[in-house]
């Protein structure tokens, strides 16, 4: 059944940006409502469950950092369990001619980690919103000036007028996906064309183990390959190895037939005979999902554009305003970046109706 309804704000995408920008929006006392394509909120916030209902493996975001102030206040504040990155051991260095170890872990950094997987930041933040404000399974496809100085949002199931609207989309996947009638300026969709997804073009695979056996043998679990299919593999095992887990990174490009084989092989060349055979491997390629992934993302590699000053301005008269991490002008690409783009642009439009209510009340007269 076709809807249509009104509020005073569309929020598009129920990825930690715009879930940081629905919540600020709420808690001003903002109308609103949040439409996200997929039938789950997180983006690229994933979490696999495992036997464990309070531990998780992650197949997106792992880590969160020192300074990070925004992911740690929301820890905080939701009760969110976190603990250190597992560093202790020797590394390795997978080259053609062979594996070295390294003494001591020359791979990681001191980093903290979700005990729930980091999805649970999501689900943190959607608990702070009435449930009917958030819409699963609503691709947005087009938004229109309507002409009486709002914006209309189609999805196939129906039309959202709004007096603002907050992209938390990818610019590019956006540009792709959602048609504006050609009412964005020239410089701003050549910018969001051309603007990488931050982790898009990667394929992460989470290979989970009976037990942490890597770590018997002084092992981090660290290991920089030159020869791949993973170029770089870490542990990832929950608080005090369980879950115990490995993961890495590898190309996109190269997830073909026998890519499980390749890894798996892999694997064991560098952790021995037991690494061979995972109770499970997750291969989650990012570049396959479609609301994750524009068409072009192994060609977008222009990082300097994260963060750029079109992005900090609405567009469509003032009633567009952007967010998604590739926008954020700090920790751009990370969960960090994400809410810090999603807290800008709710005041943005906090800033832009304030101001067009001063005008109705005459204030600015
Ligand atoms: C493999 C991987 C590892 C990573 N590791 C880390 C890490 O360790 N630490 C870290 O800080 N960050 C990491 N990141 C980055 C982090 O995940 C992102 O910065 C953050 O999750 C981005 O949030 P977002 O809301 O900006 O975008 P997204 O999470 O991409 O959210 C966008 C949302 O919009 C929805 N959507 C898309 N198109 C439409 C449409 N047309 N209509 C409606 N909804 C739409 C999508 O379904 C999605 O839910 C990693 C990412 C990946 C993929």
């Amino acid at each position: 059944m076709s809807h249509q309804d009104s509020h005073d704000v569309v929020v598009i995408g129920a990825g930690a940006s715009g879930l940081a920008a629905a919540t600020a929006l709420h808690a001003a006392g903002r109308d609103l409502v949040a439409l996200e394509a997929r039938d789950r909120i997180g983006g690229r916030l994933l979490s696999a469950p495992t036997s464990n209902p309070e531990r998780a493996l992650d197949l997106g975001a792992t880590w969160f950092w020192d300074g990070e102030e925004r992911v740690r206040a929301l820890t905080m504040l939701s009760g969110i369990a976190t603990f250190d990155q597992h560093l202790a051991g020797d590394s390795l260095l997978q080259e053609t001619t062979g594996t070295r170890r390294l003494t001591g872990n020359l791979m990681d950094t001191p980093s903290r980690r979700f005990t729930a997987g980091s999805q649970a930041i999501a689900t943190a933040l959607a608990a702070m919103l009435p449930t009917e404000s958030l819409r699963l399974n609503e691709p947005v496809t087009a938004i229109h000036m309507n002409g009486q100085g709002g914006l209309d949002v189609l999805t196939p199931t129906g039309t959202v007028h709004a007096e603002h609207v907050v992209l938390a989309v990818p610019p590019a996947l956006a540009l792709e996906r959602i048609d504006f009638g050609g009412a964005l300026p020239a410089d701003l969709v050549r910018l969001a064309r051309s603007t990488p997804v931050w982790m898009g073009a990667v394929a992460k695979v989470v290979a989970h183990y009976p037990r942490a056996f890597w770590r018997e043998e002084g092992l981090a679990g660290a290991v920089f390959s030159r020869t791949g299919p993973l170029q770089e593999i870490h542990d990832m095992s929950g608080p005090d190895g369980e879950p115990a887990a490995l993961f890495g990174f590898a190309h996109a490009r190269t997830v073909r037939p026998g890519f499980e084989q390749a890894v798996t092989a892999q694997l064991a060349r560098l952790f021995g005979p037991a690494a061979a055979t995972p109770a499970v491997l997750h291969v989650q390629d990012w570049s396959a999902e479609r609301w994750t992934a524009p068409s072009t993302v192994r060609h977008l590699a222009d990082h300097s554009l994260f963060g750029h000053p079109l992005y900090q301005r609405p567009a469509l008269d003032g009633r567009l305003h952007w967010a998604s991490t590739e926008t954020a002008t700090d920790h751009a690409g990370h969960i960090e970046g994400a809410l810090a783009a999603g807290a800008r642009a709710a005041q943005s439009v906090l800033a832009a109706s304030s101001s067009a209510s001063d005008v109705t009340s005459g204030v600015t007269a």
